[in-house]
């Protein structure tokens, strides 16, 4: 697939990297022992640490340094075992201490990646430039009264992940892609909720457009997206509007950018020249955080089945396509749900391919249509195996295994059962479908004639016909079968 984009001058290439800001999941704060749950009254879940009165010490908290490594790991990362906290200095009103901790020089975690997986069956790597841990802010609320900000204090100092990448991504998609599998990883290793709506995951995206085989051009970025939908928009809105500039014979400016998610477009927030100065320094609160080699072994023993170990699996073990093996493993609750009906029955693992259809087709379109996520499936592992299993028995029809699966949306009830009640069982008696196929003959002359002139395509309708009669319930090889043998012997 390429990658350029035809301008009315030139063809561009768009080169973009993320910074994608993860909230680190933990009962407790990054420097303090407040709670972190989401939706708490205001200013419930404060200590003076995160008020920052005067004279208030940081105490780091071990468990927020284990889940950066276990990530760290999971992203194919070096992990640093010096690393350094830097107070990295600003004045808003929702930052009380005047300054945020963060890393800097020295991150907790270096160089990584992590491949993402087209539809065509390629892949392709992108690489991590670091990890590091920083204090979230509090947030500021514009909208509780007319003539007055108000301040929340609970967000401050929750402990949060900037995972910043290359800049390796070349279009929408595959920044759609990548935070995609930079979610997943996350959700595997249990140290993000992934989250969106909430905010636990946010990037920002930086983009610029170059002329093939150019340097890279002066880039934008565009602050604090939280919806993959709205990221993909940004960056083609984006992406469209430096061409115009560039190709009007102007100059991209280094700016910082918003993103109306109402207009879908982009505007200024701040120029390079009102950049802030940071004015990084280590923070002489903290010691430097030091990590010896057995602690990083300890925890890579407590890393579990990542979304590519399990993706290699399922080529190897059920014979699934790179895709499918990567649209199932993306998301963890989806591909537990399918080991669990894969477990059902041993001769499911052959007809796996038929497993993944009517997950991700059937399924999925029946939960699409509720606003149900899989884990709130009315329709359990257990049944959904047992349907599959029915298909491939030759019980049912596929058709009438969806009739089925509705019925098992809508009561919960096992398939075995709804069939039984309603009579579904598919016919595979011989001499019951030879009735049939006499009838439908006799009662069809004309076209038997013509179909015995050599009209082939006839032989559709008289299978309809006689699907028709048996209500749907005739075994369709059976009946070709004999429906053939008949006809050839008018003849
Ligand atoms: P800063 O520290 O100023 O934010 P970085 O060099 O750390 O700058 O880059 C931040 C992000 O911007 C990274 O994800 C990087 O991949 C991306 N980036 C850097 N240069 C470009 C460019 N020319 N076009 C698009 N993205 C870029
Ligand atoms: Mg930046």
């Amino acid at each position: 697939m390429s990658n350029l984009i035809k301008g009315k001058k030139h063809d561009w290439e768009t080169v973009i990297g993320l910074e994608i800001h993860a909230q680190v999941k933990s009962n407790s704060k990054l420097f303090s022992s407040s709670s972190t749950t989401f939706g708490s009254k205001p200013n419930s879940q404060v200590s003076l640490v995160d008020a920052a009165m005067p004279g208030m010490l940081p105490v780091i908290n071990k468990y927020c340094i284990e889940q950066a490594i276990k990530t760290g790991i999971g992203l194919n990362a070096k992990i640093n075992n010096y690393s350094i906290f830097d107070r990295k200095n600003y004045f808003y009103a929702d930052l009380p201490q005047g300054y945020q901790i963060s890393q800097y020089k020295h991150p907790i975690v270096g160089e990584g990646k992590v491949t993402i997986d087209f539809k065509d069956g390629s892949s392709k790597d992108i690489r991590i430039v670091r990890l590091h841990l920083e204090q979230d802010a509090g947030k500021s609320l514009h909208d509780q009264n007319p003539t007055k900000t108000y301040v929340d204090l609970n967000r401050s100092g929750v402990a949060l992940m900037e995972i910043v990448s290359e800049p390796d991504i070349r279009n929408a998609d595959e920044a759609g892609l990548y935070i995609n599998k930079i979610r997943s990883i996350l959700m595997y290793l249990d140290t993000c909720d992934g989250n969106m709506q909430e905010g636990s995951l946010r990037a920002d995206v930086n983009i610029s457009v170059r002329k093939p085989g150019d340097d890279y051009g002066t880039r934008c970025e565009i602050k604090n997206l939280n919806s993959i939908k709205f990221i993909k928009q940004a960056i083609n809105y984006e992406v469209k509007r430096q061409i115009e500039v560039l190709e009007e014979g102007g100059v991209i400016e280094q700016n910082t950018l918003l993103f109306n998610t109402s207009t879908g477009k982009t505007r200024p927030m701040r120029s390079k020249e009102e950049a802030h100065d940071y004015r990084y320094f280590p923070d002489p609160d903290l010691l430097p955080l030091v990590i010896g080699q057995s602690e990083i072994e300890n925890l890579k023993n407590e890393i579990p089945e990542l979304p590519d170990d399990r993706k290699k699996r399922y080529i190897n073990e059920y014979n699934l396509s790179n895709y499918d093996a990567s649209v199932l493993t993306s998301d963890k609750s989806v591909s537990d749900f399918f080991d669990s009906v894969i477990k059902v029955d041993s001769r499911l693992k052959k007809s796996s391919k038929i497993v993944v259809n009517w997950i991700t087709s059937e399924l999925f379109s029946l939960l699409n249509e509720n606003d149900l996520e899989i884990n709130n499936s009315p329709i359990t592992p257990e049944n959904l195996g047992k349907l599959v299993k029915l298909i491939i028995d030759d019980v049912i029809s596929g058709k009438i295994a969806k009739d089925v699966l509705l019925e098992m949306f809508k009561t919960k009830k096992d398939p075995d059962k709804i069939i039984e009640d309603k009579g579904l069982k598919q016919v595979t008696d011989t001499s019951l479908i030879e009735t049939i196929v006499d009838d439908v003959i006799d009662e069809n002359h004309k076209m038997v004639d013509q179909y015995l002139l050599g009209k082939d395509k006839l032989l559709g309708f008289f299978v309809g016909q006689a699907m028709k009669k048996s209500k749907g319930k005739a075994n369709p090889k059976i009946l070709n079968e004999i429906l053939k043998e008949k006809l050839s012997k008018k003849n």
